[in-house]
């Protein structure tokens, strides 16, 4: 990498490693080929995800960051699956907003797939794989004191907001934004940002022009339900995003 050098490993995900660098204010970002669902019982590497899945995400977080949604994006490296990024510290929750009833939702409670969500839920998830990432209640998340009641709005607040911009940037692609998980945190300075990734492997997606509810899927459903064609599908979905949204920059 030219501008930043990675040093040691910091954090190691399912998909991504993440490594501090010679600047104290960037941390770099790879992003792996591994694909995991339920909770890493199943797995598979799955050659060109990772440089899709960083290069998707950094289209995304440059885009959000033009509609002014914090984000910890910096750019993009040189090499085609890092990402470089502010450090931040990441909230342990998982963030998700539903537009179309899919997935758990459909799963834990009597709601049809693909019922519309207006106004669109957000629900809560304690992200932690020991324990199944549980949903988590408002008392629940109070017990926790992972965040305070302003904090606790400014989540959702943000995460709405997230799913309204993402929503017309996939719409104007032909792409339905069914539902996604964010990760946010604090900045040093105590911003909240977006953080981690928004990819195939995050967001559910549907291409609007098919009817079929298993060929219209373009996102990690794919590898959950062994549809086959999971890269080709990410793949089609950075070729939609680039027809209206530039090359990521470089970080220099
Ligand atoms: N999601 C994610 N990581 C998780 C759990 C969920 O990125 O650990 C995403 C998932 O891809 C979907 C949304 O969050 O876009 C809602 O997932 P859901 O709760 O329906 O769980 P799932 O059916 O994927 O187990």
């Amino acid at each position: 990498m030219t501008a930043v050098q990675p040093g040691s490993l910091l954090h190691e995900g399912k998909a991504k490693r993440v490594y501090a660098t010679d600047r104290p204010d960037v941390v770099a970002v790879e992003f792996k080929d591994d694909a995991t669902a339920f909770n890493a019982l199943k797995k598979a590497s799955l050659p060109g995800k990772g440089t899709l899945n960083c290069q998707i995400s950094a289209l995304l977080f440059e885009q959000l960051a033009a509609r002014g949604v914090p984000t910890h994006y910096l750019g993009v490296a040189d090499a085609d699956n890092w990402m470089l990024v502010r450090p931040v510290r990441v909230i342990p929750l998982e963030v998700v907003i539903r537009n179309v009833a899919a997935g758990s939702l459909c799963r834990e409670l009597p709601i049809q797939p693909g019922t519309a969500l207006d106004p669109p839920l957000c629900d809560l998830y304690y992200k932690d794989d020991a324990f199944g990432d549980p949903l988590l209640t408002e008392a629940r998340l109070e017990r926790l004191h992972l965040v305070n009641a302003d904090q606790r709005v400014g989540i959702e607040r943000l995460a709405r907001r997230v799913n309204d911009e993402l929503r017309q940037l996939f719409d104007a692609v032909g792409l339905q934004l069914v539902d996604f998980k964010i990760e946010l945190g604090f900045t040093a300075d105590e911003q909240l940002v977006v953080a981690d990734e928004i990819s195939p492997d995050t967001c559910r997606l549907w291409n609007r022009a098919v009817a079929d509810s298993q060929e219209r899927i373009l996102d990690k459903d794919r590898f959950r339900q062994d549809l086959g064609g999971v890269v080709e599908a990410y793949g089609q979905v950075l070729k939609r995003l680039q027809q209206t949204c530039p090359q990521p920059r470089v970080y220099q």
